[in-house]
């Protein structure tokens, strides 16, 4: 391989965990390279942060981000889980007394904007392709639509999302805990949407909805990858389900018709996690070494703290510390066993439908 460039640190993947860690490297004086494959604006999945990760914006140095009118903020959750009644929380009397939603594609080219203020490089339109061990190196294969680049490194992180395109290159292979998936739709609405976060369990799932602006609404229905209906099925299985629901069918003055959605998606959103997320010269953080069920409103939160704490381990791993990544990686899985207790008492609280699939696999845990 006629390598053209050797930089220390190649981080794959320019989302919330990728450009987190290059920032962190910054910090420490270590010139990184961030890659990823999408160029501009694009679509992602999750808008919802709750008041409590605004602490780790300000550590992050990031909350000015968040000041964009382009962000929107909400008040509290409503929600139906467990009973018929809809209750709410409301953020009133906390320290921080409001969540934001943000614009996500927006969020991410901020992110971006900001990596191109510090001293760290970011390249796009390139996707990581492979990477072999050549020594104390690591020669790394990235490739546009129009030619293959080979750039050698002496650490490399994933940060590719839940994919793990590195780790599994690399032999990873993640443990997949569920096989959780979201159906997703975008709908503008006649009327101003109260600015709640609402979450409604159904039999074969739950239900979550945002208000993206005034009259803009974000709606998942969460269920597991076999119990979806085929692609040609499930624009009416969705209507159904926000029909015949109690909280969310009432965000639409009238009931809910195919012809009114027009994209809908589906994506995977099951909880994963790498047992070991680093090796001697590479790291996985983010999705790529442990992934959240959206019901916690924990994965951008968690991303960047992994991209934060990761390269600190990384930085003082090249300044001979030794056990750093090791306690990486006790911090991180320390945070995902409290998560999956909590996920765990979560969904023990819905039991109104013993015969479900969906739910079994959710008690039997
Ligand atoms: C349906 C759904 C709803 C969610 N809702 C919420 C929510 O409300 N709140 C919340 O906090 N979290 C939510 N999440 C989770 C959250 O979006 C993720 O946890 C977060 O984006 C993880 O950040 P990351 O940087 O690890 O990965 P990602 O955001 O996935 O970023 C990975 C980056 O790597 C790039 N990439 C991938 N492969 C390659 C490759 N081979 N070469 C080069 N580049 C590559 C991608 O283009 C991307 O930019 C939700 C997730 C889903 C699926």
């Amino acid at each position: 391989m006629n390598v053209k460039e050797h930089v220390p640190v190649i981080v794959i993947g320019g989302g919330p965990a990728g450009i987190a860690a290059a920032l962190t490297l910054n910090a420490r004086n270590i010139p990184c390279l961030v890659v990823d494959a999408k160029t501009g604006r694009y679509h992602h999945y999750g808008e919802c942060l709750p008041p409590n990760a605004l602490p780790l914006f300000k550590q992050l140095g990031l909350q000015q981000l968040l000041d964009n009118e382009e962000h929107t903020y909400y008040l509290g959750n409503q929600s139906v889980w467990g009973n018929n009644k809809v209750a709410e929380k409301l953020f009133l009397f906390q320290k921080h007394n409001q969540g934001v939603l943000l614009n996500r594609p927006l969020f991410e080219e901020q992110l971006r904007d900001l990596l191109l203020k510090s001293k760290s490089r970011l390249l796009t339109g390139y996707a990581f392709h492979n990477v072999v061990s050549q020594g104390e190196k690591l020669n790394v294969t990235l490739k546009s639509k129009t030619e293959t680049l080979p750039i050698s490194c002496n650490f490399i992180i994933d940060a590719t999302g839940r994919k793990a395109s590195v780790c599994r290159k690399l032999g990873r292979q993640k443990e997949q805990l569920d096989q959780l998936a979201a159906l997703h739709f975008q709908v503008t609405l006649n009327t101003t949407i109260p600015k709640f976060v609402y979450t409604e369990s159904i039999e074969n799932g739950w239900f979550y909805a945002a208000p993206l602006s005034k009259r803009k609404l974000s709606v998942m229905l969460f269920t597991d990858m076999d119990l979806l209906p085929e692609k040609d099925k499930q624009q009416a299985f969705i209507c159904d389900a926000v029909n015949s629901s109690t909280l969310i069918k009432q965000l639409f003055s009238k009931p809910l018709t195919s012809d009114k959605i027009t994209k809908l998606k589906t994506h995977a959103a099951n909880s994963t996690r790498m047992q070991k997320p680093y090796g001697e010269n590479w790291i996985a953080i983010g999705d790529a070494a442990y992934s959240f069920d959206p019901i916690s409103s924990y994965g951008i939160t968690s991303a960047l703290a992994a991209g934060y704490y990761g390269a600190h381990a990384l930085a003082d791993t090249l300044a001979q510390k030794p056990d750093a990544l090791q306690t990486y990686q006790y911090i991180m899985e320390n945070a995902f066993v409290h998560y999956h207790i909590k996920l765990h008492e979560h969904y023990n609280a819905e039991q109104r439908w013993p015969d479900s699939l969906f739910w079994q696999r959710r008690h039997q845990e």
